[in-house]
């Protein structure tokens, strides 16, 4: 399939529901580019999202609550680090559709009632810190809160993957529909896209460039290392391709992922993070986050300085979103 059209219809057709601003904008960040003299920059601005501060699980959760609502679904169970974007969109997307939300999150440094926990208490949600680590033990957790939350008669449905990731690929295929009209208006046929990924975001984009046949590269940052990425990806990507009938499929080989800019581990800031998220208010007066998008800048930027990318050349950055985690880590930030 080389047609956008297609491409879009078969995204009409998955189950969804309306809780975003879409398309997104793609910005030229002319500044921030001079400043570091290389390519050509834009910005795919999924922090404007529109719901809750914005981010890219809006695009994504079209489908996953879709997939909820369709199976009958009042109740939303979420969990994740603390400091969770995914949780915090949820926790908003459920009050906008009026349905119940609990999160279970994983106790950590950041769990004070600041950033994005403070918009999951602010948002209604049913929030539990607990203290089970961040992974399958968590995923366990909100399924067992699902049985017991059935027993009591609420229909839950849990966001988790690989379901999660697979229809988070389908949102990113549909990020990549949008770019490719969107290059059409600006005339312009970027190289490379960079973002902060580690899931569905990097699979959608991969196979969203590679079904429409275009030049565009996706280049992936991960903000934590997760063993079998690459693997998770390409798997997300084909269950994705599935679903909306397409016959593209991506091996674990095409996807260009690196864990370089992650540092000590997930949530630690590096100095390089905090003086791209500072160069980016900067010279745009765009905020970036601390524990993904400016890590996945700090690559593009060392990519440009290092020559690895041609000042001929047009790159997007894909910016997720994150931002009310800045004022979690305002201490780091300052201190940076
Ligand atoms: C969740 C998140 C990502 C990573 O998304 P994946 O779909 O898991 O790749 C990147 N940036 C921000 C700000 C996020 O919240």
């Amino acid at each position: 399939m080389k047609n956008r059209e297609q491409l879009i219809s078969a995204i009409a057709r998955m189950p969804q529901v309306d809780i975003g601003h879409f398309p997104t904008p793609l910005e030229e960040c002319p500044r921030l580019a001079e400043t570091l003299g290389g390519p050509r920059i834009f910005m795919k601005r999924e922090d404007c999202s529109g719901l809750a501060f914005g981010g890219n699980k809006v695009r994504q959760l079209t489908f996953t609550i879709g997939d909820g609502v369709h199976q009958g679904a009042d109740t939303i169970v979420h969990g994740a680090a603390s400091q969770s974007n995914h949780c915090r969109q949820t926790a908003a997307a459920c009050g906008k559709l009026g349905l119940n939300c609990y999160l279970r999150l994983a106790r950590d440094s950041k769990s004070i009632p600041q950033g994005n926990l403070l918009l999951d208490y602010l948002a209604g949600a049913d929030v539990e810190i607990v203290d089970v680590p961040f992974g399958p033990e968590l995923d366990a957790l909100k399924f067992a809160l699902a049985d017991e939350l059935r027993a009591q008669g609420l229909k839950p449905y849990v966001v988790a993957s690989p379901r999660s990731t697979a229809l988070a690929a389908v949102a990113f295929a549909w990020c990549i529909a949008e770019i490719h009209e969107q290059q059409e208006h600006l005339g312009i046929d970027a190289d490379r896209i960079y973002t902060s990924s580690v899931g569905g975001t990097q699979a959608g984009l991969v196979l969203g460039t590679k079904a429409l046949g275009m030049k565009l590269k996706p280049f992936g940052c991960a903000p934590i290392q997760w063993e079998g990425k690459l693997e998770r990806m390409s798997s997300a990507a084909n269950t994705a391709a599935e679903l909306l009938g397409l016959n593209t499929r991506i091996s674990h080989a095409e996807i260009q992922n690196t864990d370089a800019y992650i540092g000590k581990a997930y949530g630690y800031l590096t100095p390089e993070c905090i003086a791209a998220l500072k160069l980016v208010a900067n010279t745009e007066g765009i905020f970036l986050d601390p524990v993904y998008t400016a890590k996945a800048m700090a690559c593009l930027i060392e990519h440009i300085r290092e020559g690895r990318i041609g000042a001929d050349e047009t790159v997007i950055f894909l910016h997720t979103g994150g931002t009310p985690a800045i004022f979690a880590y305002h201490e780091e930030l300052l201190a940076g």
